[in-house]
């Protein structure tokens, strides 16, 4: 199959109005009663963009298609069905429009498509419908005859227009902006934003082109592409969201914003490009995708001197407090999942009970195999069996520590799973504190419950 995709953005002054978007597909051919493309409407609790002026032809001329919605959770669809067998190549055209945003919305995951000062950015995902089975070449294109002087287009996969073979799904897995686009690029490393920062970008930029570089060798990935897109939010509080080869995160003018500040979301969103389990159904692996995204945005920038052993405890103590008194910590994965986007004090879980999960295993996998091995060991040899082409769930963990210490953790998987309480072990975290338990007054109810106290190891 083959796909080009044009993106056509309007601009008035500094405000973009509207985004038309044509694909013509060759090679495609849904019959009567099938699905042609649908939108993704919803996201995980984020709108996406309904299209406007939706129409499709063929060989034949209009297609006429009927309209459908279904709301498989965490997603809302709009599904458009032919009405009649469709012949030779596909044109299909529709308008999206910039979500409209005030300082009571959501501000993450960053999904949405924002307009800001001078253009928008966006995930794929919410303005580009999908269409079943795409995948062949691929080609993205920027009309920017609607938009003033000295605008530009670009995305996750490139600056500009961009071709590739593979599946349409990882276009709608990038992010994009447009507009007065400004950059700090270094081959196919960039940086990329719209409103003018009032902070000093530069040092950011530079701090994440050398955490990418050395993240990159530690999990052994010699692909120099990725894209960091900044965002201006507009509400108080600004995060960051994870896409292919490529991340999103906000700033807003009430948080400070120094390398100091951003370093640990920096480098979350950035593991989050290399350890990954099968997430079907939903919620079923996000405990090792979080998990190993916190364990090593507080493990790498200590271990590479980027950040202080003292900073490092900090980070742990936060995490520690935040999980043990967090009231929804006993929810299972899976059914804290069907609720995290509407509560999300359990959207938080998998973040923590991986952490742990993942520093006590580290422990143990250590004590059994007299220090040769470690989680580090576990994560890199999943990454070497996916890269094979195989589909790994949860399975895969404890086979994977099996095979490396001959230990079975899987009551401890079970523990975590379930929403068991988890015992810190001490000689976690590569063994810089210790640990022992204190009482603290659970979140939101007030409750006495255990959580832990961190303290440098030499001091005791
Ligand atoms: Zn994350």
């Amino acid at each position: 199959m083959r796909c080009q995709i044009t993106l056509k953005p309007y601009m008035t002054g500094e405000t973009v109005e509207r985004m038309d978007v044509t694909y013509q597909l060759q090679g495609y051919t849904p019959k009567a009663g099938e699905e042609v493309c649908r939108a993704q409407i919803n996201t995980v609790s984020i709108p996406g963009c309904m299209p406007e002026n939706m129409q499709a032809e063929d060989a034949m001329g209009a297609l006429e298609m009927t309209v459908s919605e279904s709301k498989p959770y965490p997603y809302h669809y709009v599904h458009y069905t032919a009405s009649r067998d469709v012949r030779g190549d596909v044109t299909i055209r529709y308008s999206v429009t910039p979500r409209p945003l005030g300082p009571e919305d959501r501000c993450g995951p960053y999904f949405d498509l924002k307009a800001e000062q001078g253009g928008a950015n966006t995930a794929g995902l919410s303005v580009l419908v999908s269409v079943e089975g795409c995948e062949g070449e691929i080609s993205l294109k920027w009309d920017l005859s609607g938009m003033p002087e000295g605008c530009c287009g670009v995305c996750s996969l490139g600056e500009g227009d961009v071709r590739y073979q593979g599946p349409l799904g990882e276009l709608r897995s990038s992010y994009f902006a447009f507009g007065r686009v400004q950059s700090l690029t270094e081959g196919d490393f960039g940086f990329y934003w719209l409103a003018e920062p009032s902070f000093d970008v530069k040092a950011i930029a530079d701090y994440a082109r050398k955490l990418f570089g050395m993240l990159s060798k530690f999990f052994r990935d010699d692909r120099t592409n990725y894209r960091i897109f900044m965002r201006k939010d507009p509400y108080n509080h600004s995060g960051g969201t994870a896409l292919t080869r490529s991340y999103m995160f906000g700033w807003n003018d009430a948080e400070r914003v120094t390398v100091e500040d951003k370093q640990n979301l920096l480098a979350h969103e950035m593991v989050h490009n290399w350890p990954h389990l099968n997430d079907h159904p939903y919620g079923t692996s996000s405990w090792y995708s979080e998990g190993t995204a916190e364990y090593y945005c507080v493990m790498f920038p200590c271990r590479m001197g980027l950040v202080s052993k003292e900073a490092t405890l900090k980070e742990i103590q936060r995490r520690t407090d935040d999980y043990y008194t967090n009231p929804t910590r006993h929810m299972e994965n899976i059914a804290a999942a069907q609720i995290c986007w509407q509560d999300r004090r359990a959207q938080r879980l998998p973040y923590g009970r991986g952490f742990f999960f993942l520093a006590n295993t580290d422990v143990k996998i250590r004590e059994a195999t007299g220090g040769k091995m470690g989680i580090d060991d576990v994560v890199l040899a999943i990454q070497d069996k996916d890269r094979a082409g195989v589909t790994l769930g949860n399975q895969v963990f404890l086979d994977t520590v099996k095979e490396l210490s001959g230990l079975d953790v899987t009551a401890d998987w079970e523990l975590m799973r379930t929403g068991g309480h988890i015992v810190p072990l001490a000689g976690s975290f590569d063994g810089m504190y210790a640990v022992k338990p204190k009482e603290m007054p659970e979140a939101d109810t007030g409750v006495t419950v255990t959580s832990y106290e961190w303290t440098m190891a030499e001091e005791n």
